[in-house]
């Protein structure tokens, strides 16, 4: 099953990148957080590595990298990409301590017909958690990653790494305030496996943890709002840049 963000989305997005013409400065990145995650604190926690355009090593160095066999280790004769990791976790709590329209009961009991797939709910991934997860609730993630063209010659575009919560009701889940950036990475049109494995792999990180479950304020169980969830990534899905 594979939920893309929705054509809005990808427009608002399309949109940000013509007013930010050089998607890789750091000053304009902030400004397109800021414009994100409108509701978000300040303080939403960033990084910056810098990804070896020879050997698509990723380092924390923008002057060299950081692989001691790379031509480029004593420093950047070509300059690297610029990879903006966003918190998941962060974003995670503040969608759901705002989102009146989460939904949690279709996590009660096993879907009796699953030959019906109405969402991703009767998928089979999702079943498997609810048979593991008995009577208790939990966060599921599906994360896409779109190539945006962002140069006329086409040699570079820009990656963003999104991820929907399968929580929050169809009809909002796919709006820009409940989607996660994950990361922005601007890449080579033609980006090498080595590469996206190395785009993919902070976040993969980060979800790893986030199955450890976390406690979360989740606005729509008013009775209780506070609640321990495992985060679980069950689908991932990546588009060639449009
Ligand atoms: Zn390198
Ligand atoms: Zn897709």
């Amino acid at each position: 099953v594979c939920h893309r963000i929705s054509t809005k989305g990808v427009d608002d997005v399309c949109k940000l990148l013509k007013i930010f013409k050089t998607p890789n400065a750091p000053l304009n990145f902030s400004r397109i957080k800021r414009l994100f995650l409108r509701n978000s604190s300040p303080t939403l926690s960033s990084s910056i590595s810098f990804i070896c355009s020879a050997c698509c090593d990723a380092s924390t160095s923008s002057n060299h990298c950081n692989n001691i066999n790379c031509s480029q280790h004593a420093s950047y004769q070509s300059p690297p990409l610029q990879y903006f990791k966003l918190s998941i976790l962060q974003q995670l709590r503040e969608i759901l301590a705002c989102e009146q329209d989460s939904n949690f009961e279709h996590q009660k009991q096993p879907s009796l017909n699953s030959d019906l797939l109405n969402d991703i709910y009767d998928g089979d991934k999702y079943q498997h958690i609810i048979k593991n997860e008995i009577d208790i609730r939990f966060l599921t993630l599906v994360m896409n990653a779109d190539g945006v063209q962002v140069s006329k010659d086409a040699s570079l575009s820009l990656w963003i790494i999104t991820l929907a919560i399968n929580e929050i009701k169809r009809s909002e889940r796919f709006k820009l305030k409940n989607i996660i950036i994950g990361g922005i990475v601007p890449c080579p049109s033609k980006p090498t496996r080595d590469h996206m494995r190395n785009v993919f792999a902070p976040i993969i990180q980060e979800l790893l943890t986030l199955e450890r479950g976390e406690t979360f304020e989740v606005k729509s169980l008013n009775e209780n709002p506070f609640i321990c969830l495992k985060t679980y990534l069950i689908a991932c899905c990546a588009d060639k840049p449009a």
